[in-house]
């Protein structure tokens, strides 16, 4: 049985609190990358769009009631808008499946609830800050307060569109932002609800706006934007570099969060009965296309052919198929494009002479997914870390075991990379596990786990991954301005 949505829904952009078609009439088409059916028609800014709705969320900055109110009662309707989105979870969850081609098992229990949870911590976390005052003898009192930058354009990427832009929305509206955001154009259907979703919690019209289209126009149009004061980015590393040189004129604040290559170390001392499934996991959640991914899987010699024995057999165990059904474990790429891409690697890894372990074509699939972009877990073994397999962000169900002999060559691999957003190390022995993640040049490291997110941490990367670090207090920095004020007494 299939639960794939044949409805084709229309999607128009959020502006002030109506939804409003582009003012060319201009649209185009969403596919659902399960069946390549069209599954909704979307309205495609023009340049001018860009200009209205970042003049309105100027607007709404300058002169709305939004960034005066009390922290309180701002709070209170962040906390609502978690709220309606539980409530809506089912059906974000569904329209997350349709267009990222995400297991909805995956969506409804894991990222919907983690989306409302951004929103919640954030407004629960701003509530609890404070200033620094600094009494200067009994002359004078010096103190601190934050307040609000003013309007933020929130660009997201389509691996994980709804979780990825409350974890930006949250934050910039507790510090009292207000939002341009732009979501990937092959995902917007979830993130097209927050507006409404905003407008039912009681945020005032105006600020949280939300425009469609491509990144190369609308996305570079906010960047440009005048009224557009900081820009906080989830994406490539290439676009991240776009945005900087587009945002250079107007001297824009910037956060990105970019690409990964992680290692994942396997030491011989590993518990592998926890390293394998956690891995499989690391490698082939949402098909590979997770920033986090631990698509470079370095294994200690000794045990590297009981490693490859286990993990081919969970590889090949993991249930792929429609991605609305409860048992799906994998669904398809995202789209056409990028399907072609990742199987460019296939291709790249014979010229390499990389050993494939399994997987490298089409899985058996139900006759209503033939179409899909589908592609089996596929492993790789290659003993050159230089490899281009080993090396480039391939974003697919495409991982490479590399062999290593001793903790020092593990080090020198996992940090060969122009990536550093993660690593994942797996050891019994604690001593080593400080060592090894101490060493490794990354900005998050799990050690025997992967994914376990505190959103109070520090979230970002080294090297080309990013600039600036989310959560908790990093977060309510970026979307704020410190202003030190000193009062003779
Ligand atoms: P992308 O860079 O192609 O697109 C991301 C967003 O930027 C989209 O909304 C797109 O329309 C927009 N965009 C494209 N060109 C633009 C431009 N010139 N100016 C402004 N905006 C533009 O990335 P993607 O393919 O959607 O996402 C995959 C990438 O995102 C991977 O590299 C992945 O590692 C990264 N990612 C990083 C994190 C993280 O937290 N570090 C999380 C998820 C994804």
């Amino acid at each position: 049985m299939t639960t794939v949505e044949t409805k084709v829904r229309q999607v128009q952009h959020f502006i002030n609190g109506n939804y409003e078609a582009s003012s060319d009439q201009q649209t185009f088409e969403v596919k659902n990358p399960a069946t390549q059916e069209v599954i909704a028609v979307v309205s495609e800014a023009t340049e001018q769009d860009v200009e209205k709705v970042c003049e309105v969320a100027r607007e709404a900055f300058e002169n709305g009631p939004w960034r005066t109110m009390t922290v309180a009662e701002r709070c209170a309707k962040i906390r609502r808008m978690a709220e309606i989105i539980l409530e809506r979870k089912e059906e974000i969850a569904r329209l997350e499946a349709s267009d990222v081609g995400k297991p909805y098992s995956h969506a409804v229990a894991g990222e919907v609830p983690r989306a409302a949870h951004n929103l919640k911590f954030f407004a629960d976390f701003m509530e609890q800050q404070g200033g620094e005052t600094y009494p200067m003898e009994d002359a004078y009192i010096n103190y601190t307060r934050y307040e609000p930058v003013g309007v933020a354009g929130l660009i997201t990427p389509w691996n994980a569109p709804f979780m990825l832009t409350t974890w930006k929305l949250g934050p910039c509206l507790a510090a009292g932002n207000t939002a341009v955001i732009k979501p990937a154009e092959m995902t917007p259907l979830s993130v097209s609800l927050l507006g409404e979703i905003a407008k039912e919690a009681g945020i005032p019209d105006g600020v949280v706006n939300i425009i469609h289209g491509k990144g190369s126009v609308v996305g570079t149009a906010i960047t440009k934007n005048t009224d557009i004061d900081l820009i906080s980015f989830t994406g490539s590393t290439a676009t991240g570099k776009a945005i900087m040189r587009n945002g250079a004129d107007s001297l824009k604040k910037f956060a990105f969060e970019l690409g990964g290559k992680a290692a994942n170390i396997i030491f011989e001392d590993a518990d592998l009965d926890k390293a394998v499934p956690v891995s499989i996991q690391a490698a082939f959640l949402n098909s590979g296309q997770v920033c986090l991914a631990g698509s470079r899987i370095l294994v200690q010699r000794s045990i590297l052919d009981t490693f490859i024995e286990k993990y081919k057999a969970a590889a090949e165990a993991l249930v792929v198929g429609d991605p609305q059904v409860a048992e799906t474990k994998m669904g398809p790429l995202v789209s056409e494009e990028h399907f072609e891409k990742v199987k460019s690697y296939l291709e790249i890894a014979k010229e390499e002479g990389a050993t494939l372990i399994t997987g490298g074509s089409t899985p058996e699939l139900a006759p209503h997914l033939k179409e899909g972009y589908y592609l089996q877990p596929t492993i790789y073994l290659h003993e050159n870390p230089k490899a281009r397999i080993c090396q480039e962000e391939i974003f697919g169900p495409v991982v490479t075991i590399i062999p290593f002999d001793t903790e020092e060559e593990a080090l020198q691999i996992a940090n060969d990379t122009q990536y550093g957003l993660n690593g994942v190390v797996w050891t019994e022995n604690l001593k080593r596990a400080h060592r090894i993640s101490h060493g490794v040049r990354a900005g998050t490291i799990w050690v025997n786990c992967w994914f376990v997110r505190d959103l109070r941490a520090p979230f970002g990367g080294f090297k080309k991954s990013g600039i600036g670090r989310e959560g908790g207090h990093h977060s309510l920095e970026f979307f704020s301005e410190a202003k030190n004020i000193c009062i003779a007494l």
